[in-house]
């Protein structure tokens, strides 16, 4: 277990080190607290980390960033960390293209445009798209300043005062709440076309803020990528300085169990059979595993085992990583994140998510990253990583990894490769670096069952709750995309940051003065 002293009682542990777990712990270490984070695998960043192969470096999760910019909310997560600004967030822009074999839509900060082309494919429901922009124009214009607060951290007051200020600056949040993409794109368009374009992949009972999320990021210029390393230099700095303050972390330590005496969670036990104290246990894992493997539901409220049980996890993804000797930028491809439709049936409004399923009749997203970064491939060649939906249960078998799981992978990864040679031409033959991840692949390298991509689902209903970081056990709190705001890098940023609030807000109240005025 690294270099850990087993006999130390730290004031806090730390289960996982995502972003959500290192951005927490980076807070809890800078504040004086004595830290430990445990990460099972042999790497920090959980999504959020390249790999290698042959020269080529992929990101197998995240890849595009929000809220980096001048003036989005990451400056301020940035300082309350001490982190410097080092690293080069580069715009994007185009942020993306939609492709189908019949004809191609560019979304970039060029908003007019979008609506221009837009209206061009859809000439009848020209005054409706036109509603429809401004209305996101309009929320991008009152959103500013605004910033995400967990309702954990503040007074009753506050939240009177912020739920008005809110309503009042953003009626779409009340006129809005709770209803589905499909609710309000019905009630804009006619087109069913149209309205599934607009969704942009989300699930139909998805919120109309999650569909309209890449038309807000396009007004906003909300979208970013890391310059040269990639996604990398994010774990890597957070890690420096959580070091630099004096936090530990132990890797290839899985936890096995939250250890919880009379109510309260009072450490963890790993699976080397230790047993490492803390007043205080934050867990950066998935929602299933915290409660019911490393708690228990007979420790937990008969309700809330209950809840977790109903609750829907977000989708499972299959990546395919691909090194070739193509020089996509000469070929014309500008590094913009394409979502390619192989077909598009005649009414795709009326199916329903996941049924019968077909990568063919599903959306591919098409990645070409060392086109903004040349770093990440040899000179002259290029990275492409191609993603869609493949349900986790195509590779199990009774539970268990289906014995055909090989074949059933390179099965996928071929027809990938066939659909795709429609968009990058030529592309079979110049592969010189091929790999893929299936949802198990992801689940098995960050324990997010099923290999969820942004925790749990967010459908419309649950995205208007309030939800909390608290958990129902003492001195047990949640960071990372199991837990409020959600999924993506600058969400479980945030999160880890009120999770460290919140214990923070406890050690004041229950740990003398003196002691935390000699630690600031
Ligand atoms: C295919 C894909 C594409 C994505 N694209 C983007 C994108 O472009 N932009 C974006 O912002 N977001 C993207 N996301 C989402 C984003 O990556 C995640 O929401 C975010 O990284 C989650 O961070 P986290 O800290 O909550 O958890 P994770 O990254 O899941 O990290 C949790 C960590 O906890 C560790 N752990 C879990 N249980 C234990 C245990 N019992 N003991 C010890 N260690 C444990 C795991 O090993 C892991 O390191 C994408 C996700 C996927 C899958």
């Amino acid at each position: 277990m690294g270099n850990v002293d087993m006999g130390t009682d730290y004031d806090a542990v730390i289960i996982g080190a995502g972003m959500g777990g290192l951005s927490c712990g980076t807070l809890l270490a800078k504040e004086g607290l004595s830290v430990l984070i445990c990460e099972q695998s042999s790497k920090p960043g959980g999504y959020c980390r390249n790999f290698k192969r042959n020269g080529f470096t992929f990101a197998p999760a995240a890849h595009f960033l929000n809220e980096f910019g001048p003036n989005g909310q990451m400056k301020e997560a940035f300082q309350t960390l001490g982190l410097p600004p080092e690293i080069e967030f580069r715009p994007q822009d185009p942020q993306r293209r939609i492709m189908t074999p019949h004809f191609h839509l560019t979304l970039s900060t060029d908003i007019d445009r979008f609506e221009r082309d837009l209206i061009h494919l859809f000439p009848r429901e020209r005054l409706s798209i036109h509603a429809y922009i401004e209305e996101w124009k309009r929320l991008v214009k009152n959103i500013e300043g605004l910033s995400i607060k967990s309702f954990d951290l503040i007074s009753f007051k506050e939240k009177l005062q912020l739920l008005y200020k809110g309503i009042r600056k953003v009626p779409q949040v009340l006129r809005y709440r709770g209803k589905t993409g499909r609710e309000i794109l019905d009630s804009f368009f006619k087109d069913p076309l149209l309205k599934y374009l607009l969704t942009f992949g989300a699930r139909k009972d998805s919120s109309i803020f999650t569909c309209a999320s890449p038309i807000i990021w396009a007004i906003k210029g909300d979208y970013y990528h890391v310059k040269d390393k990639g996604i990398d230099a994010l774990p890597q700095l957070f890690l420096r300085y959580y070091k630099a303050y004096g936090g530990e972390i132990s890797l290839n330590t899985l936890v096995k169990k939250i250890v919880i005496e009379q109510d309260k969670a009072r450490g963890v036990l790993t699976d080397g059979g230790e047993e490492i104290q803390s007043k205080y246990v934050v867990s950066n894992g998935d929602g299933h595993l915290t409660f019911q493997s490393l708690i228990g539901n007979d420790l937990l409220p008969r309700r809330f085992v209950r809840r977790l049980q109903e609750r829907e996890l977000s989708g499972p993804t299959f990546t395919l990583y691909l090194g070739v000797d193509l020089d996509l930028a000469q070929m014309g491809f500008d590094g913009a994140l394409i979502h390619y439709y192989p077909t598009i049936s005649k009414n795709p409004w009326e199916e329903r998510d996941g049924e019968g399923f077909d990568i063919e009749n599903g959306r591919m997203t098409i990645r070409m990253d060392s086109i903004k970064n040349p770093m990440l491939a040899p000179m002259g060649k290029h990275t492409v990583a191609i993603s869609t939906f493949v349900p986790y249960e195509i590779f199990t078998d009774g539970g268990n990894v289906s014995p055909h799981y090989t074949e059933i992978k390179e099965k996928i990864a071929q027809k990938i490769i066939d659909i795709t040679e429609k968009v990058i031409p030529g592309l079979s033959s110049h592969i010189m670096v091929r790999d893929a991840s299936t949802p198990l692949t992801y689940e098995r390298t960050t324990l997010n069952t099923h290999g969820a991509a942004m925790g749990w689902y967010l459908s419309a209903k649950e995205f208007s709750r309030i939800r909390s970081q608290k958990t129902p056990i003492a001195n047990l709190y949640q960071a990372g995309h199991w837990t409020f705001p959600g999924g993506g890098i600058p969400m479980v940023i945030i999160s880890g940051i009120s999770a460290a609030k919140l214990v923070l807000k406890r050690m004041k109240k229950f740990t003398p003065k003196c002691r935390m005025e000699d630690k600031s």
